[in-house]
Formats: structure tokens, sequence, C-alpha cells
């Protein structure tokens, strides 16, 4: 699994009890990047997809080579605060408290089809979240792909439960 095996597990990161899979080790070789393009390249080539929506901040390192290669737009889904136009925002809940994601209200055309780009799948609070802004704007998801998915957490179950297809090129106990 060339591209599992250069992914970092720092136990007890950002609290304890987590396994924090850190991705800073797959991008720094130099073949990581070029590895998880690739992938996702191969399954998404000659699919109608007309934007990628790329959710801050790792899962725009992944999502911007991507668009290049296959040759169609980003858009940044960001934390509240940081685009300067007029938004969308959807409030979502975590563990303990909200959070927030913001899109432009121009990115999305109706009828536009997205695929959704993060580096990784949890509880897919984020991931659902950011698909909520996509439709928001009339955008239709192709899929959500992520470079890992922690299966016991329970995200591809809860978004392909909503009916969205999940891709995911790793997984983690
Ligand atoms: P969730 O909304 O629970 O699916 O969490 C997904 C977001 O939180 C992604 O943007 C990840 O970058 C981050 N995240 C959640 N759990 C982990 C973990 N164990 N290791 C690294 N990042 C994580």
């Amino acid at each position: 699994m060339p591209i599992k095996s250069r992914i970092r597990t720092i136990p007890h990161f950002p609290k304890y009890g987590i396994q924090y899979r850190d991705i800073t080790t797959l991008l720094k070789d130099p073949l990581g990047l070029r590895l998880v393009v690739y992938e996702l390249f191969k399954r998404y080539t000659g699919q109608k997809i007309d934007k990628i929506a790329a959710i801050e901040s790792r899962g725009f390192i992944i999502a911007a080579p991507l668009a290049v290669q296959l040759g169609v737009g980003l858009v940044p889904i960001r934390k509240p605060g940081k685009l300067p136009g007029e938004k969308v925002g959807h409030d979502y809940q975590l563990e303990y408290g909200s959070d927030r994601l913001e899109l432009h209200s121009d990115a999305i055309e109706s009828g536009e089809k997205v695929l959704l780009v993060d580096d990784l799948l949890a509880t897919g609070g984020t991931a659902l979240a950011g698909i909520h802004l996509i439709e928001k704007l009339g955008g239709a998801l192709v899929e959500c792909a992520f470079v890992v998915d922690l299966p016991d957490v329970g995200g591809r179950r809860r978004l392909e439960g909503e009916g969205y297809s999940v891709f995911a090129l790793c997984e983690f106990e």
C-alpha cells in the first residue's frame, strides 16, 4: 500500500485518545502527492465533472493538482470569515460545540457536477456540511473523494446512508 505506508500516525493528537493520521509524511515524499493525484485522476478522468470543491485546508493540497490534471475549476470551501465575497454558510455539530463552513455564492452554477475533496473522512460532518453548501447553490455532487477513510468512525456509512457516493484511497482502523 504505497499511499497508506507513507501516512504517519501520531497518537493522542490533538487530544488524548485520537489517532491522528498525518499526511505531511505522504506529502514530503517526492512520490507521495503524485501517487495520490494519479490514483484520483484514474478514477475521475472521463467522468462529467465541472468543478472540484476542496475543503480547507488539507483538501486544498490534494484538490489543486487534481483540478489541473482533470482540467476543471477549483472552488474553496473555507472556515468562517476567510472568503471575501458574498457567500453561503452551513453550521454543523462537532462532538463538543459547532463549526461552520462557507462557500462563495457564485462558486457553483445551478446544475454543475461537483466533486468534493478532503484529506480524511471521520464522522462525515465536515463532508456533509460541504455537500449542503454545494447543493444550496444547485450543484450536483458526483462523489466525495478522500485520501483516508476511518470506517470505524462511521462517516462513510453516514454519507452513503444519505445517498452520497464515497471514494477513499486507503483506510485506517
Ligand atoms: P469529520 O468531520 O469527523 O469527518 O472529520 C474530518 C475532518 O477532520 C477532516 O478535514 C480531517 O482533516 C480532520 N480529521 C478528523 N479526524 C482526523 C484524524 N484522526 N486524523 C487526521 N485528521 C482528522
